[in-house]
């Protein structure tokens, strides 16, 4: 079998074209057609010559996931299973709201940094994703709804600043007018807190939003229950965030809501005292419970008065609502289950 074109940035490919003497101009239109059109056959991409395309057709192969399964919560959130070529498998997820059409794509299968409330750390980690796999998740849920995706959000499985250049170069696929043609403002990295990857976004010309997976001010809970926080202290993380939100774009903490554990109205007095002189908004996201983890969800006057507590701050505070909680789609609940 040929060799899958689709790994191939936009830059690679015109290299290709001139590399065999044509323009680069025709390594834009198989882009285009790959990326846009859905092109899996060298043969139909009309405007490209025929012997060109028998060329590409004998040497090359344009594949990508396929849907395994798909659940529906409702007719606005879809939770996909995808099989990856080698038969791992990966969830996406898709959120209609308003003029918004969101994807959330996943960056690795499974993940290695072990939160304990986090369904994906069930799987443990797999692999990490390739660029064309990660935006080829936005791709085929377009095609699938038969509607264009307004934003793009790294909160799926694994954490995307562990696969940074592969990252990376997905944004470059899904923000390319050619591919397709997201905005940098409206693509959003969630991580959560990695040090080293927060600086090489700070120090590049990427344009990309950052939310951080803050969840708890106290940092000795935050070790214990997000492993990674031990080799990355609260102080570093909170330095580097107000850089982000000053060079950049205004930083995004999330705070995922558990019953009894960090809901309480001291850990909402220690995360405004925390986050003082950070421009940066709060996103408060009531735990997703799932069947294979202990932890509950707070009470929604809890959740309430958790939120008013914080609304004196300079801070802009959201409760996130959980549109795919049913289908074990929400935030934290992509463990391959479909
Ligand atoms: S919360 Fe994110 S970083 Fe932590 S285990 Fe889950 S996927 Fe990995």
């Amino acid at each position: 079998m040929g060799e899958n074109f689709k790994a191939h940035s936009l830059l690679q490919a015109k290299n290709i074209m001139t590399r065999l003497g044509l323009d680069e101009y025709r390594g834009e239109q198989v882009f285009k057609w790959i990326w846009q059109k859905n092109a899996t056959d060298f043969l139909k991409m009309t405007n490209v010559p025929k012997e060109l395309r028998t060329f590409f057709e004998s040497r090359y192969t344009i594949t990508g996931p396929a849907v395994a399964a798909v659940r529906q919560g409702n007719e606005d959130v879809k939770k996909y299973l995808l099989e990856l070529e080698d038969g791992e498998h990966i969830e996406s997820v898709f959120i209609r709201e308003e003029k918004r059409r969101t994807v959330c794509v996943s960056c690795q299968v499974g993940c290695p940094l072990g939160c304990k409330f986090c369904a994906t750390a069930l799987i443990g980690f797999k692999r990490n994703l390739y660029a064309y796999e990660i935006a080829d998740q936005v791709r085929v849920i377009q095609a699938d709804v038969d509607d264009k995706c307004t934003n793009v959000v790294f909160m799926g499985m694994g954490e995307p600043l562990l696969n940074y250049e592969q990252v990376v170069a997905a944004l470059e696929i899904i923000s390319s007018p050619l591919a397709l043609s997201i905005g940098r403002r409206h693509t959003t990295v969630s991580t959560v807190g990695l040090l080293g990857g927060i600086e090489s976004l700070l120090k590049s010309p990427i344009r990309v939003k950052l939310a951080i997976s803050l969840n708890f001010a106290d940092e000795e809970k935050r070790k214990e229950l997000m492993p990674v926080a031990k080799s990355n202290p609260l102080r570093d993380l909170l330095r580097l965030a107000k850089a982000y939100s000053l060079k950049k774009e205004m930083v995004t903490f999330e705070y995922v809501m558990i019953d009894k554990i960090n809901d309480g109205l001291r850990d909402a007095r220690s995360l405004l005292r925390l986050l003082r002189g950070i421009p940066s908004k709060i996103n408060l996201i009531p735990y997703n419970e799932h069947p294979r983890l202990p932890y509950k969800r707070p009470a929604d006057e809890k959740i309430e008065r958790f939120y008013r507590s914080l609304l004196d701050s300079h801070h802009t505070v959201v409760i996130r609502k959980s549109r795919g909680q049913r289908i074990l789609a929400g935030c934290g609940q992509l463990a391959g289950d479909s």
